[in-house]
């Protein structure tokens, strides 16, 4: 046991690595490729307000669909498109592409949802991030104030200070961030104070056992208090359950967002959502 642990931190002593580093490499060509070939798409999954289920925002998530091939998830290529630098790119054509789409939807009759865009680490750490977001938004013409940035706890420890300030500097222009996945990391309440939060995404992970195990619902009812008393929004995300939504609405959660209401959707399909079944009439 001990002596092939320390063979394989070589790689290449393993078949099962050769064949894992092979595929990786594989899917790296397919990924330079995916912008030009067309082949990535957004989806859209509705955010309800859990006192009115009012729709209230949208998250913008990335699917792949290469070519003859199965979907791959976000979880899968996101991960190499940030080792790889491709995250740059690809993050820019999200980005103006959701905007773009935003704008649409308003110019159909859409009301002012807040669209909610992931950012990666690797995104803000380039120096000419601001610069690049901000010329998105002029060039789109999407109300800045209506733009949340998600951002991801590891940034937190990686990228200090440098980090802080262009949030704070987009922050100035309007847009929104808030904290995803909030609860995984290493992130506390400083934290949120420093990086100067708007809200708080409760992680999947908490939400799951929530109705059921006595002590994640005290970490979610303790996330929710500390949130109400720093005045943060919070969106609950992985909601699948009525059982679920009604403990989180009775909490005071702000915001849901999980197949309970409905899964990411395709454009046209989350107009439908957002207009009751029927694609918005201009009036
Ligand atoms: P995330 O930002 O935390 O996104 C939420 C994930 O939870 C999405 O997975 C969504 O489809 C899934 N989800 C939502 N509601 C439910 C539910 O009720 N039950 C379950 N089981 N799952 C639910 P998805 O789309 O596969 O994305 C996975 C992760 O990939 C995202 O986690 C995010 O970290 C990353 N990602 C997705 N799109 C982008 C993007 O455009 N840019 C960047 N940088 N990362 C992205
Ligand atoms: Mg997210
Ligand atoms: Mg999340
Ligand atoms: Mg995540």
């Amino acid at each position: 046991k001990a002596k092939s642990r320390g063979l394989s931190q070589y790689g290449f002593y393993q078949p099962e690595m050769a064949e894992a580093t092979a595929k990786k490499t594989r899917m790296e060509q397919m990924l330079r490729q995916a912008l030009e070939k067309n082949e990535l798409l957004l989806h859209y999954q509705p955010q309800i307000c859990a006192q009115t289920q009012a729709l209230v925002g949208a998250e913008v998530l990335v699917r792949w669909q290469p070519a003859g091939q199965p979907m791959v998830s976000p979880a899968q290529f996101i991960p190499l498109a940030e080792e790889t630098g491709l995250i740059i790119p690809i993050g820019e054509w999200i980005f103006r592409r959701a905007c773009e789409q935003y704008v649409k939807w308003r110019a159909q009759g859409m009301r002012d949802i807040l669209l909610s865009v992931n950012v990666s680490p690797h995104q803000i750490e380039e120096a000419d991030f601001v610069e690049r977001f901000v010329a998105i938004i002029e060039e789109t013409g999407i109300d800045a104030s209506r733009v949340v940035l998600e951002i991801t706890e590891s940034l937190a420890i990686q990228e200090g200070e440098d980090a802080i300030r262009k949030l704070k500097t987009l922050k100035q222009r309007g847009l929104q961030v808030s904290m995803d996945d909030f609860g995984t990391g290493y992130s506390s309440l400083g934290v949120l104070k420093l990086y100067q939060v708007d809200s708080l995404k409760i992680a999947r992970e908490f939400i799951r056992d929530l109705t059921d195990d006595h002590e994640q619902r005290t970490i979610v009812n303790a996330i929710l208090a500390m949130a109400a008393s720093m005045k943060l929004k919070v969106i609950a995300e992985g909601v699948e359950t009525k059982e679920q939504f009604d403990h989180l609405r009775l909490q005071g959660c702000d915001w849901i967002q999980g197949f309970y209401f409905s899964k990411p959707l395709s454009a046209e399909d989350f107009a439908r959502f957002a207009g009751g079944g029927r694609l918005f009439v201009i009036a």
